[in-house]
């Protein structure tokens, strides 16, 4: 059986298939004391809420882009999340001193019993939607969802409806093969996690991804965009033929690996890395980075429960510049909120995350979280050339206010005698405000990165996650084109460097037409790099 999807990342991969959610969860413990059971009927009471929560957004957001049909399936397991009558029997069995995730797993198992016992072919399959919404309860309960990516410990291919920056940052090295996703598109965050990880990724397969969760093997294919269930002999022949072919592609772009790109013009285009985590950084100077464009440091934060200290933030900076040397490091502060979640931070639910709490916005709110952040990144400033920029600035008081902080903790750590570097900072251009005010922001920055991804999906109005928006989801649209020309005006009037570290700095398409633009640095998963500096080479 194939699937087609969204080719998100190239690569192509056969192997063993690996579906988080559908794992039977296990109830962390069976029993509760006497003195628990007010709290974890409260506990409960909350998990349905967050679950039924969830899923009717699914089913809002499936009605709104027209799938009614599916939509109605949402509904249907709300209904069941808040069915009064699951709630009273889980309840009860609380009453007794059964642990909330063990009640509801154990009525869940009770209902699917009796709708598979119906005659009716139609209520027998509700069974699985019993199963599959105590299960999410349950999980939330224990709050599971992250650990079974953990647990992964045989190189596979991931099935996932969406997998969220959290879950892939959870996943150890060498042990995703591949990606397959209902929901995404190129610029959802799990794209860009499988192009720096260089591995293939189909996303946006939509409900389809259901037929092929009982799949023992999968092949997929990150260039197209498809993914084969169970490959026969031949297929599996073919993968290895194509595999061999991109491996041929590669090594022709080998020698443009350490190559100091230049168009025909002589204008010098420096290409970077993008990266999450200190472990990319030896990977991208193998690639030919030369420096590093954009330092995502929210996954130094997602890929565990506590926060990282202010020392455990300044050894992970401090190892990027040692890696790196004299080369640029732009380490972009905290970037959390819209579909990135910070374990260890209570983040209320927003009705529109992605137009919500986040970024500079939170850090601004949140000193306790920022100001060890700025001081780790001034300490390890000490070791190499660290570069401060901040995410979602919308306006200049936003800019003012975070370089104000910054000033004070160099202040602190100067008058505690703590060693610290130079930083420079700069703006990353990723609000069409930003943009707009490009010319107020360049007089406050000493660079601008623009990031296509979400400057793309707030010009354009359009959802970077969602798999029907394929059409908007484009840098090459003339509003967002006009935007990045507007911001290239500005930098070059200040006479100050503008970088892109969105996806499309990545696309040979549009690779030409950014240089065009004015954009002095291109910024990218790592292997991309070698065909950028070719790509530039020859404009
Ligand atoms: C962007 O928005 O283009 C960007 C590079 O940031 P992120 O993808 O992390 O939101
Ligand atoms: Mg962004």
């Amino acid at each position: 059986m194939k699937l087609t999807g969204i080719g998100a990342s190239e690569g192509v991969a056969v192997g063993p298939a690996f579906v988080p959610a559908t794992g039977k969860p296990e109830p962390e413990r069976d029993r509760i004391t006497e003195a628990e059971v007010e709290a974890e009927l409260q506990r409960f009471k909350e998990a349905v809420e967050a679950v039924a929560g969830n899923l009717s957004q699914t089913g809002d957001r499936l009605r709104a882009s027209g799938s009614e049909e599916e939509a109605g399936i949402f509904d249907f397991h709300v209904e069941m999340a808040e069915d009064p009558e699951l709630a009273s029997a889980v309840e009860q069995r609380i009453r007794n001193l059964e642990s909330p995730e063990a009640a509801v797993l154990a009525v869940g198992e009770e209902y699917a019993a009796e709708y598979a016992a119906m005659d009716d072919e139609y209520m027998a399959s509700r069974a699985d939607d019993v199963r599959d919404v105590t299960g999410q309860i349950s999980a939330q309960l224990m709050d599971r969802g992250a650990s079974a990516f953990e647990a992964l410990k045989t190189p596979s291919v991931v099935l996932a409806h969406s997998l969220a920056p959290s879950d892939t940052a959870r996943i150890q090295k060498g042990m995703a093969l591949g990606f397959v996703t209902a929901e995404g598109s190129r610029t959802s965050h799990v794209s860009i996690m499988a192009r720096s990880m260089g591995i293939p990724a189909v996303v946006g397969v939509g409900l389809a991804l259901e037929d092929i969760l009982a799949a023992k093997t999968v092949a997929v294919e990150g260039r197209e965009g498809y993914a084969i269930a169970d490959p026969d002999a031949d297929t599996v022949a073919q993968f290895e033929r194509m595999s061999g072919a991109l491996a041929e592609e590669r090594a022709a772009l080998e020698e443009y690996r350490h190559v100091e790109a230049s168009t025909s013009e002589g204008r010098r285009i420096e290409v970077a890395a993008n990266i999450g985590s200190p472990s990319e950084a030896e990977g991208a100077l193998h690639w030919g980075a030369e420096g590093v464009g954009l330092f995502r440091t929210e996954f130094l934060f997602m890929e565990r429960d506590d926060l990282p200290s202010e020392d455990e933030q300044y050894e992970a900076y401090s190892a990027v510049a040692n890696v790196f040397g004299e080369k640029p490091i732009i380490v972009r502060t905290l970037d959390v909120g819209g579909d990135k979640d910070l374990p260890g931070v209570d983040q209320a639910d927003e009705e529109n995350p992605f137009l919500g709490w986040r970024g500079i916005r939170m850090s601004l709110d949140t000193p306790e979280l920022f100001e060890p952040q700025l001081r780790a990144i001034l300490r390890a400033a000490a070791d190499g050339k660290l570069k401060i920029m901040f995410p979602m600035v919308a306006d200049v008081g936003e800019l003012e206010a975070a370089k104000a902080r910054l000033h004070k903790c160099r202040r602190e750590l100067e008058s505690e005698g703590v060693k610290i570097g130079e930083v420079e900072t700069g703006v990353m251009i990723e609000t069409p405000a930003a943009a707009i005010c490009a010319g107020l922001l360049a007089e406050e920055s000493a660079f601008f990165s623009i990031g296509t991804n979400d400057l793309v999906q707030y010009t354009l109005a359009a959802d970077r996650g969602n798999e029907r928006l394929r059409r908007l989801q484009n840098a090459d649209h003339p509003a967002v084109m006009a935007l990045i020309q507007r911001t290239c005006e500005a930098a070059s009037s200040a006479g100050i460097p503008v970088g892109v570290c969105g996806e499309a700095a990545g696309e040979p398409e549009m690779i030409p037409k950014l240089v065009e633009l004015g954009v002095t640095e291109l910024s990218m998963a790592a292997p991309q790099i070698p065909r950028a500096k070719k790509v530039v080479s020859e404009q």
